[in-house]
């Protein structure tokens, strides 16, 4: 009788570590929403799976919208199952249940990314603005908020008219970290060298911006603004944990896709998206990560082993 209780008890103490084994390694469901963007989605979106899922700590569902110009009414989307959105979207309208949801989603304490274009989008939902902080093109203007910058060792808002987003030619540029204690930056050094990409500039918003993580100069030489950009930050919106990263204008296939093929990119989209999920970051700082005077790839979207 002895003997059997122990057996047992030792199976149900095995059975317990089994269950918080496999609930610490239990990835972080994510839903990332597609379908139509002005760049190139139909690479982006794989692209940006494969980053996530090479990591172990995320799984990632695809919401991809009907085609532009398509009815779009049965595009609505259920985020509870999701503790992360991933937006790689700028196009038509979404139905306004979906729209609801996915404010509700915010304002609850969802996590969130906006990458790339997906700041491009919806220039009138005044919501999605707010949770985006910063946007750019589609008529955006004065009335969509102030330019935001960084000068004199703050963030600094511009009122004067005028369009908002723009780019110069795309060139390498130096990423230069403004929150070094965040839970993302902290450990990475305080400037790197980022791959070819665009450099947003002029984007205009209403600038609730939580904390600035990076800008880069974006140089008149290359067709820029002149000023320190804010490109990767979170944004204040509710109990919303959101991550804005500009950087990553998607390539013309997987394989020659520099910008996103940046460790840099990548690696800063990893810790962003943890932090968005779960407040936290446990990431290791990986040895590939950029400096200032050498850029880093990751070409498979894998870390190097
Ligand atoms: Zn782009």
């Amino acid at each position: 009788m002895k003997y059997v209780f122990t057996k047992k008890w030792l199976f149900l103490l095995a059975a317990l570590m089994l269950a918080c084994t496999v609930s610490a390694r239990k990835p972080i469901k994510t839903l990332l929403i597609t379908g139509q963007n002005n760049h190139n989605w139909p690479v982006s979106h794989l692209v940006l799976k494969g980053i996530l899922e090479n990591s172990g700590l995320f799984s990632v569902d695809f919401a991809i919208s009907p085609k532009e110009g398509e009815d779009m009414s049965g595009f609505i989307l259920d985020f509870d199952p999701y503790q992360l959105v991933v937006l790689d979207y700028n196009g038509d309208a979404w139905p306004d249940e979906t729209n609801k949801r996915f404010v509700k989603y915010a304002e609850k304490g969802g996590g969130i990314i906006v990458y790339h274009a997906a700041d491009n989008a919806f220039p009138g939902w005044r919501d999605y603005n707010r949770i985006c902080g910063l946007g750019g093109w589609g008529g955006r203007d004065e009335n969509s908020g102030p330019y935001v910058y960084w000068a004199n060792g703050e963030v600094t808002k511009d009122f004067s008219p005028g369009s908002g987003g723009s780019h110069g030619r795309q060139h390498e540029y130096m990423m230069n970290c403004r929150s070094s204690e965040h839970p993302v930056t902290a450990g990475l050094p305080n400037t790197w060298a980022h791959v070819q990409d665009e450099l947003y500039d002029r984007m205009r918003g209403p600038g609730n911006i939580a904390d600035l993580l990076y800008t880069a100069y974006s140089d008149k030489e290359t067709g820029g603004s002149g000023r320190e950009e804010p490109l990767i930050f979170t944004v204040d919106y509710g109990k919303a944990r959101i991550f804005h990263t500009m950087l990553g204008h998607c390539g013309p296939t997987a394989e020659n896709n520099p910008a996103m093929q940046c460790a840099g990119f990548q690696i800063t989209l990893l810790r962003g998206a943890e932090w968005a999920a779960t407040g936290k970051v446990k990431q290791k700082i990986p040895k590939d990560f950029p400096s200032s005077s050498f850029i880093t790839y990751r070409y498979d979207y894998k870390e190097p082993k």
